[in-house]
């Protein structure tokens, strides 16, 4: 079983067979042969094995004669593996004796070696790695041939695991015949995230490399509310999630009820609900969907969907979008939170992967190194304050002079604008992530000079616990109900409130039903969340009271493990709305 998680951009859940579309749109249309065709499949894989073979040998000989021996050697390489009796025998015994069509065989064997090479390290052996890919490509080519079909022309319902998908591709899915789809590639996605919600198909992007693992054909399960994908689910978790579809379905119904009514707990306390948005064209489907104000824009996505640095006026354009949709409501604007697993290519070179990225130059550092990358991005973020209730965020603010040197920046551009006679506001709230625990322990003294709060505990968990949040080797180990990121919840707060600074919560944590009581009985009255679990966010919210959500908190905060924490507020949320437990 495989679990990968990414960017949730349509909710709901999908389970069916994997359709995997490469960066070539390759598509094994089928994973069996009868047994009596066995014969012919295994020749027919021979004859292909011979053809590409004599393919490469042409290249050889071409790039031997135009660039010399050195590097027609390429190809003596791929040659050599692609001859290679144990492996050749490897996928025909996989055709003989579990009845594999040649492509599934020939992909699983391809890859099963790739990854074996990838898994050992070292440059040397990752080209040989790509060798690999290369061929697995030659030969499902020629397998393959007019037999390779196009996504339009699905007959089966499938779930679609692509590397992209263009916005005309999303825009033509079958909604019948795709019960969903994962992309690898954030790039292009903000009119593909747009189109998904659109066409109501579960659907995740960003989930970075992914299809080397997955053949076709597999059962994958899709969560499009909280952003994971699993492939090959062991049979506990296929019905957990078959559950969870049906609930899903009637949920929508139930929930639809939700959008007029006012996020309040039962006893009138109200709760506020923002989105979190990572392009601007979709701050109109987050209104749409409940949220009173964007608590958390992560504008990096500005560069990483272009791949190039965007100018002051692209940054601009994008905050006008959103503050076209929330004229009058507070949008908090993230300054770029590039580095670790967000690092644009032009800036990879200057920073190659670091001994551990997450620990390296990131976010707020990042910005503090490149002065006219901050700079452009705070002139544009005080222009257009002057259109709305803008605020600006640090990201991952670790010291007070982190966030003091990131405020006397944003005073300098003041100063500029105001030299230049260009139009901007200067008075507008500035506030930081607390998403280190150095943050959150010194909540005392950032609440002094700070104009908000707001908790990444995506990040918070991953720094508090060493877990990296993307590992799924540890994954069992990133766990938001830890004892230790609830002492850190109190501390910020005790100080936010002690101090009167507004105080959010922005990381997923919030965003998951299970926790939303207990973040209310320790005194949270704002969170921003994934638009689309607004509406299961209210149901759980109106039918709680303050004293009840209080005595939550206090019995998990006592607690000793995560186990206990999360098995307790299960039961918990089971009366309090249970519908939505699994
Ligand atoms: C967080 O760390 O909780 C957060 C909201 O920021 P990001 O997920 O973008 O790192
Ligand atoms: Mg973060």
């Amino acid at each position: 079983m495989l679990v990968k998680r990414g960017i949730a951009v349509s909710p709901g859940v999908a389970i069916g067979p994997a359709l995997v579309l490469g960066a070539e749109s390759f598509r094994i249309p089928q994973r069996f042969v009868s047994i009596d065709a066995v014969d012919a499949e295994v020749a027919r894989f021979r004859q292909a094995q011979e053809t590409v073979c004599l393919d490469i040998e042409g290249n050889e000989r071409l790039t031997a004669e135009r660039l010399g021996q050195h590097y027609a050697a390429i190809f003596s390489a791929h040659l050599m593996m692609l001859r290679d009796e144990r492996m050749l025998e490897e996928i025909e015994s996989l055709i003989r004796q579990k009845s594999f069509s040649p492509e599934f065989a020939v992909s699983r064997v391809l890859r099963q070696y790739a990854r074996k090479f990838q898994t050992l390290g070292g440059p040397y052996l990752a080209e040989r790695a790509a060798d690999l890919y290369d061929l697995e490509k030659r030969m499902l080519r020629q397998l393959l041939g007019e037999r390779r079909e196009e996504l339009r022309h699905l007959t089966v319902p499938v779930v679609v695991l692509a590397h992209n998908l263009t916005p005309s591709e999303t825009a033509g899915l079958d909604r019948k015949m795709v019960l969903g789809f994962v992309t690898e590639a954030g790039g292009a996605t903000s009119h593909t995230a747009i189109l998904a919600g659109a066409l109501e198909i579960p659907a995740i992007v960003g989930i970075g490399q992914f299809l080397d693992n997955v053949t076709g054909g597999e059962t994958v399960i899709i969560d499009g509310s909280h952003g994971s994908v699993i492939v090959d689910p062991d049979d506990e978790t296929l019905a957990k999630f078959q559950v969870s579809r049906e609930r899903f379905k009637t949920a929508g119904q139930r929930l639809e009820a939700m959008r007029q009514l006012p996020s309040e707990t039962a006893d009138h306390i109200p709760i506020k609900l923002l989105g979190n948005i990572e392009f601007p064209q979709e701050a109109e489907s987050t209104r749409q969907r409940g949220a009173v104000g964007i608590g958390l824009y992560r504008t990096e996505f500005l560069y990483l969907q272009e791949n190039r640095e965007p100018t002051e006026e692209d940054h601009y354009q994008a905050y006008r979008t959103v503050l076209e949709a929330f004229p009058h409501e507070p949008v908090i604007i993230r300054t770029l939170d590039l580095g670790a697993d967000k690092m644009p290519g032009p800036l990879r070179t200057e920073y190659p992967e670091g001994v551990n990225p997450a620990l390296s130059i990131r976010s707020i550092r990042l910005s503090l190194q490149h002065l006219e990358l901050f700079k452009t991005q705070l002139r544009a973020v005080l222009r257009a304050a002057v259109h709305g209730e803008v605020r600006v965020m640090f990201p991952l603010i670790t010291t007070l002079l982190e966030f003091r040197q990131a405020k006397m920046i944003l005073s300098d551009v003041a100063e500029d604008l105001e030299e230049q006679g260009i139009p901007f506001r200067r008075d507008i709230p500035v506030g930081i992530m607390v998403e280190v625990p150095s943050a959150a322990l010194l909540a005392e003294e950032f609440a002094r000079e700070v104009d908000f709060f707001s908790i990444g505990t995506n990040d918070l968990i991953q720094y508090t616990l060493a877990v990296d949040r993307a590992d799924p080797h540890v994954s069992s180990l990133y766990r938001a109900g830890d004892p230790s990121i609830l002492k850190l919840l109190r501390m910020v707060i005790t100080a936010a409130l002690k101090h009167d600074v507004p105080v959010s919560i922005c990381g997923q944590m919030c965003s998951d039903p299970l926790f939303v009581p207990l973040l209310i009985g320790m005194g949270y009255r704002t969170i921003s969340v994934t638009p689309q679990v607004i509406p299961e966010l209210k149901e759980i919210i109106r039918n709680l009271t303050i004293a009840r959500a209080e005595q939550i908190a206090a019995r998990a905060e006592a607690m000793e493990t995560a186990r206990d924490v999360e098995s307790y507020l299960r039961g918990e949320l089971r009366k309090i709305c249970p519908e939505q437990v699994s």
